[in-house]
């Protein structure tokens, strides 16, 4: 766990996580190891003496059962970190004992039996070892513990068979297989503790990025609102100044313009660089309620009037088909964003262009609005910018003013609606931008 400016990060335990990484895999070895243990009862009944044989499967079951309480007993109390420590020491002596159990199988049943049944031991035990190296290696003491058990006794007997050269190779050759296991154990741990240590990289990288993102978001709020005070007090002068316009020379006129021209752009910019960085900080409150979309509607036109004779455009209904149009919105922040799309559809026009306006009920109880323009459209190479912020698509160079950002905080406002907006857009003829809305009653 480490301590940040504001908050505790929880970073991975990596002694506690290789713990835990083994009774995570333990029901998959404890499974394993009872399906070759019933194979071996089965293979070996006709070939030793069925009382060992029983006992030992017997022992086998009472160990695994033993394994799977503790197993089980892990899983469903979730221990801390503290514990872990006894934690491994009950895994380890569970597993050492299981594998002891398979290391001695040659010792208990060879003496009375053909040479094909070591070979089939072997070969189970073996198995056994080297599946083992995935699910035990992260901690590699376990691991080592439980080949030593199994595979030692195994190849001591091939060793310990006097004046047989097969049996003595076949030693020979688990010696060799015993530090091939082993060294994969060693890599298995060596993998298990990277991508522990990559996963708390990871954390840290998080926390730091989402610190960074809160500090710039409370710096573009402060900064926002301290530059809004001169710059009303700027606008303040200029209408009054724009008043007094007659007793202004004709060149001062046209300053006085161009300063409130300024000045209402640069404000925009404010307001809009503060809504996102209230949105991207989680600190806008949004009230949601029964809206009736066709005074919403009713509303933006009045609002979008300027926009439509700035650019000369005219303003269409498409025949609505949601009865009754009532969503669960924001009532203002719905506004603002069909505001937005409406106000782009004016701006990004022909002179003399169409912008329409449709509402239609969508699937899963929701409602379409459409905001439709015969303007220029967005260039294919560009689509996939947009929503970006301050991504104007090349209109940075253009007449029509603007800041990028309006796009960024509609997207951002309908989300938080639950709702979602897309948009369809053909060069030189023109765009579609859609918002889809939750209803607030069952459409019919
Ligand atoms: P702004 O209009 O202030 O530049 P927006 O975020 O609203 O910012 O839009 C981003 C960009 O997307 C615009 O600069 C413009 O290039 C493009 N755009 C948005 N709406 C339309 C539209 N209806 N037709 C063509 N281009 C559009």
């Amino acid at each position: 766990m480490i301590k940040t400016e504001n908050t505790l990060i929880q970073l991975v335990d990596v002694d506690a996580e290789r713990v835990r990484y083994l009774y995570r895999n333990a029901p998959v070895a404890i499974a394993v190891n009872i399906a070759i243990g019933g194979l071996m009862y089965w293979v070996l009944w006709d070939r030793v003496l069925h009382d060992y044989l029983t006992d030992w499967l017997l022992a086998l079951i009472v160990i695994t059962a033993i394994r799977a309480f503790t197993v089980f007993q892990f899983i469903h109390t979730s221990p801390p970190n503290q514990s872990m420590a006894n934690w491994r020491m009950a895994f380890l002596i569970g597993s050492t004992l299981n594998g002891l159990l398979w290391g001695m199988t040659l010792w208990i049943f060879a003496p009375f039996a053909s040479f094909e049944t070591p070979v089939f031991i072997t070969f189970a035990v073996g198995g056994l070892s080297a599946g083992a190296a995935a699910l035990l290696g992260g901690t590699f003491r376990v691991y080592l513990s439980y080949v030593i058990a199994t595979m030692v006794p195994v190849a001591a007997w091939f060793l310990m068979q006097e004046g047989s050269e097969i049996h003595f190779i076949m030693g020979s050759m688990l010696v060799i297989y015993i530090f091939a296991v082993l060294s994969a154990g060693m890599i298995y741990r060596r993998v298990l503790l990277k991508s522990i240590d990559l996963s708390n990289q990871l954390v840290e990288a998080r926390e730091e990025a989402e610190i960074a993102n809160k500090a710039k978001s409370k710096f573009l709020a402060s900064m926002s609102h301290e530059l809004r005070t001169p710059l009303n007090a700027i606008l303040g002068f200029g209408q009054l100044l724009e008043l007094d316009q007659e007793q202004l020379p004709e060149k001062h006129r046209t300053h006085v313009q161009e300063i409130l021209k300024g000045g209402h752009h640069l404000l925009e910019l404010i307001n809009e660089v503060l809504d996102l960085s209230k949105i991207e900080a989680g600190r806008i409150g949004l009230s949601i309620e029964t809206v009736h979309l066709d005074l919403l509607i009713d509303e933006c036109r009045t609002l979008i009037e300027p926009s439509l004779s700035k650019y000369k455009v005219s303003l269409h209904y498409k025949d609505s088909e949601c009865q009754p149009p009532t969503v669960l919105v924001d009532f203002t922040r719905l506004k603002q964003v069909l505001l937005n799309l409406l106000s782009n559809a004016c701006k990004y026009n022909h002179t003399g262009g169409r912008v329409t306006l449709g509402c239609t009920p969508v699937a899963d109880n929701r409602v379409r609005i459409s905001v439709e323009d015969t303007g220029i459209g967005i260039p294919m190479n560009n689509q996939s910018k947009l929503f970006h912020p301050f991504s104007r698509l090349g209109q940075e160079a253009s007449t029509i003013e603007g800041t990028g950002i309006g796009l960024v905080i509609s997207k951002q406002l309908i989300e938080l609606m639950d709702g979602e907006i897309g948009y369809s857009s053909n060069p030189g003829e023109g765009s579609t931008f859609w918002i889809e809305l939750p209803c607030s009653v069952v459409q019919p």
